[in-house]
């Protein structure tokens, strides 16, 4: 239809006005064609009476389609309006669409052109909310996963986020860790501990393909893993590229909703990225304070650790002992067997004094066939007594060399605080090692604190 003006409903106006003038001018014709007599229907006054009633007839229709068209699409214009505001309000917020039904949509009451773009658009509203729910959720999820960078913590979370996100009840996340997997977080599952070796899980790890089981109503289960039964179980691998890192269990008395297996795509990717950053940034820990070859504390690491002991000691009036271990002629060790077996008498050392000493203990392996043991709480007496069962027992131990057997001894020297009234724990170190060269000038193979 031409357009005259930029308003349809001016438009439409003199289109109807234009049409009622229309069939006011033909209407006397076609009274005379009728029977009518010409002497009346051909007047001025019978032809503005038509005009008239022609243009009347276009006002009040067009007074009725403002009504009831106009009327319609005011209410759709001011939904808009609203929910670009509210759009705007929530913009950058972390923010879900205030949007039901009740508040947002539009009635649909006819089953034409404005009802169907009443449907349209409450459709579309419905999907926009959805995806802003999505966005903030990816959002959430994202914020928490870069949080955390301990594997523990990380695994927790993300289990929790995902947990709710998908709606599951219960869950678990496994890693993999030197060729095992290891149920990193358990929720809701009653036996979290055979998970490593469910044979589904590790048929996963291998496919690297979500597994997805459902669960009919008439089965019976045996040994369900879940405190409730389940419906729909979600067996999701967390892979970067390409490489797996773990599991994620997901567990659902009602069955999980497509868009959810959807967006655990998205979320499993960043779960990736994050584990994968937290593995990376364990294993750099560990690097930068564990000695490779006896997995005890390095040098650098245990001295730190040293330090922060002795100022908390000082500070809480506890004791604290120190004793530096030295091997006995392990340049012989060496010369004789080579230093593959000089490395494994050390590694041995290492675990036999390990053994020997309290959870808080610190072990350090200073360098060479130089150990120090930091004693927490341990008074002198304390740390004679270690001293002695250390050196005892690897007197007592024979590493097995072959035919032959290994025979090593240890001289330990120490100190303690507040028999020694060290202002810092370099003077504790020192007088440690004073005693070391004193039992090695009197023969070895003794311990003096
Ligand atoms: P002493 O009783 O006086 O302590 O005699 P010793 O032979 O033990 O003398 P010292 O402590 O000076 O010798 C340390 C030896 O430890 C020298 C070196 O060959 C050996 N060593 C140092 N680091 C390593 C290592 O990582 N692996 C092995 N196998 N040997 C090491
Ligand atoms: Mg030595």
């Amino acid at each position: 239809m031409i357009r005259i003006t930029k308003r349809v409903f001016t438009d439409l106006a003199i289109w109807m006005m234009g049409f009622g003038i229309l069939v006011g001018i033909v209407f006397p014709f076609f009274m005379v064609v009728l029977g009518m007599d010409p002497a009346i229907a051909m007047t001025w006054w019978f032809f503005f009476v038509c005009m008239s009633a022609g243009l009347f007839v276009g006002a009040v229709n067009i007074l009725l389609a403002q009504r009831i068209v106009g009327d319609r699409l005011k209410v759709l214009a001011k939904h808009m309006k609203d929910i670009e505001n509210h759009l705007k309000t929530i913009a950058g917020k972390s923010e879900a669409m205030d949007c039901t039904p009740a508040n947002c949509h539009i009635p649909v009451d006819s089953k034409d052109a404005i009802g169907a773009s009443s449907l349209a658009f409450n459709n579309l509203v419905d999907t926009l909310a959805k995806s802003i729910q999505i966005e903030m959720d990816i959002r959430r999820y994202t914020q928490l996963l870069t949080t955390h960078l301990e594997t523990d913590q990380l695994c927790r979370s993300a289990l929790i986020s995902l947990m709710e996100m998908v709606g599951a009840p219960s869950g678990a996340i496994l890693i993999e860790e030197g060729g095992e997997l290891r149920a990193y977080h358990t929720v809701g599952l009653t036996k979290s501990s055979s998970l490593h070796n469910n044979p589904l899980i590790l048929n996963t790890m291998q496919t690297l393909k979500r597994t997805i089981i459902d669960i009919p109503e008439d089965i019976l289960l045996e040994g369900v893993m879940t405190s409730f039964r389940p419906q729909q179980i979600i067996v999701e691998p967390i892979v970067y590229k390409q490489l797996p890192l773990g599991i994620v269990v997901l567990a659902s008395n009602l069955a999980f909703r497509a868009e959810v297996l959807e967006n655990l795509d998205l979320f499993g990717t960043s779960l990736a990225l994050a584990l994968h950053n937290a593995l990376t940034h364990d294993q750099v820990q560990k690097l930068a304070a564990i000695d490779p070859l006896t997995g005890v504390y390095n040098r650098r690491f245990g001295l730190s650790r040293l330090h922060e002991e002795f100022i908390r000691a000082v500070k809480q009036n506890i004791a604290l002992s120190v004793l530096m271990i030295d091997i006995d002629h392990f340049k012989q060790v060496n010369d004789t067997y080579g230093h593959t077996v000089g490395d494994r008498v050390l590694r041995t050392i290492a675990s036999t004094t390990r053994s020997l000493l309290r959870e808080g203990d610190i072990l350090i392996r200073l360098g060479g066939d130089e150990f120090m043991v930091v004693l927490l709480g341990a008074s002198r007496s304390d740390a004679l007594e270690v001293g002695q069962s250390v050196r005892r027992q690897i007197e007592e131990k024979r590493i097995a060399y072959g035919e032959q057997s290994i025979h090593v001894t240890l001289s330990i020297g120490g100190s303690s605080f507040p028999e020694l009234d060290a202002g810092h724990e370099n003077e504790l170190i020192e007088a440690a090692d004073r005693a070391l060269y004193l039992v090695k000038e009197s023969g070895r193979n003794k311990v003096s604190v």
